[in-house]
């Protein structure tokens, strides 16, 4: 298994072999601060008790506050974790916000819990992480199976536990317990934002084909925003499968035939197909929003789409983007492309420590602007680079992180 925090310090090296960086930055940005697990005890629901591990990597505070989602998953462990916070600082960087990296995590299959048992689980998480955590220190938000629900039951844990009235702390939170209006669908609509900066830089026709891996939080809301605009969103799937139809899914029936099935297997008029055929259908977009290391060195090559936009993180290993830059199949890297959620996310935190609540325009149309302005300029650092998006993407944040830690 490859181990994904090694791909991203390969990615920091291809992209400092473009530009280099001072060596004792270098040193410093290449390990986390700090690396927390903890085990946490939960009487089931038949009165056994299981102990279950919880990791929270803090980055990078150079910037702002840690800031990064907590994965619930069976395969995730510290490698992973770190990754994903090591990513996170940058991605804040990148979209410019006020904000460190960190990320968090639990190794558990949280579709085996009951609910009350889930609950126990989310609430041992905030407690034994709460020394580390706060408005000013550290904001967890959701992340891969973990929800606006689950946050609510952390953040009530931490306020219990610390005495903080804000409610700042956790993000994603749902609308009636301090959420902000769009943060559900922030991801999917800045990968949208991004992708219609960039779209005319590489002749990407407006009504194109796409094809999305993931059905989740970030998928589904994709899918929903692409095809509401005019493109045809010709395959998808969730962790099971996915299904295709040549002539276009139609998103609301689909979300009611998974929410009726729990499967999007079987829906009228398309085929089934497994998640390593999906990804190599021929169409113009090719939209990851799963899990890391689907493309590959194996099957880079025989990648179809003419454009990549990585909503999920570390989709693309290291040897898979160098097979699709010579193969000039441009990839928006997830630091920009999913960066609309963490960005939403910093506008609850905003609102929830200025006691406001913003509409869903004003948040849509200020992740617009931010959006759009740093697309353009990491558009415009690979020209100038003569690289691509994300080695120009990851040069923007550390140039961004240098600066801020006084290099
Ligand atoms: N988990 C999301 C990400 O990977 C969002 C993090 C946040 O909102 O803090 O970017």
């Amino acid at each position: 298994m490859t181990n994904p925090f090694e791909n991203a310090l390969m990615q920091l090296k291809r992209a400092t072999a473009v530009q280099a960086f001072p060596e004792a930055f270098m040193k410093q940005i290449s390990v986390p601060n700090r690396e927390v697990r903890i085990s946490i005890p939960v009487v089931m629901d038949d009165g056994s008790t299981q102990v279950y591990e919880g990791y929270r990597v803090e980055h990078n505070n150079a910037r702002g506050p840690y800031k990064g989602g907590i994965r619930f998953h069976h395969d995730t462990d510290i490698n992973e974790v770190k990754a994903l916070a090591f990513w996170m600082a940058l991605k804040c960087a990148v979209a410019n916000i006020p904000m460190g990296g960190g990320k968090g995590g639990i190794t558990v299959d949280p579709k085996k819990l009951s609910k009350t048992e889930l609950e126990k689980l989310s609430r041992g998480w905030a407690r034994g992480m709460s020394d580390i955590l706060g408005p000013k220190k550290d904001v967890p938000a959701p992340d891969v199976n973990t929800t606006p629900e689950i946050m609510t039951w952390m953040n009530d844990e931490y306020m219990k536990i610390s005495g903080d009235t804000t409610g700042a702390t956790f993000t994603g939170k749902p609308l009636n317990a301090g959420g902000s209006e769009g943060r559900g669908a922030a991801t999917g609509m800045g990968g949208w934002y991004v992708f219609q900066a960039l779209r005319e830089k590489y002749n990407i026709q407006p009504g194109s084909t796409v094809v999305i891996q993931g059905f989740g939080n970030v998928g589904g809301h994709a899918a929903n925003i692409f095809s509401a605009n005019g493109y045809k969103v010709i395959a998808t799937s969730d962790s099971k499968g996915g299904i295709v139809k040549e002539d276009g899914l139609d998103i609301a029936a689909l979300e009611n035939w998974k929410k009726e099935k729990g499967t999007l297997s079987g829906f009228p008029g398309s085929r089934d197909l497994t998640n390593a055929e999906l990804l190599e259908l021929p169409c113009d977009i090719l939209i990851p929003s799963a899990l890391e290391n689907v493309i590959t060195f194996d099957n880079a090559p025989r990648i179809k789409a003419k454009f990549v936009l990585e909503l999920a993180n570390g989709p693309i290993t290291p040897e898979a983007d160098e097979i699709l830059y010579d193969r000039g199949i441009p990839v928006v890297p997830d630091i920009l492309a999913n960066s609309g959620g963490v960005t939403v996310s910093t506008f609850e935190w905003d609102q929830n420590l200025k006691n406001e609540h913003w509409s869903e325009e004003m948040v849509n149309a200020k992740l617009l602007e931010i959006l759009n302005r740093e697309s353009i300029a990491i558009y415009e650092k690979s020209v100038a680079a003569k690289t691509d998006l994300r080695r120009a993407a990851f040069i923007v944040a550390l140039e961004r992180l240098a600066k801020a830690m006084g290099y």
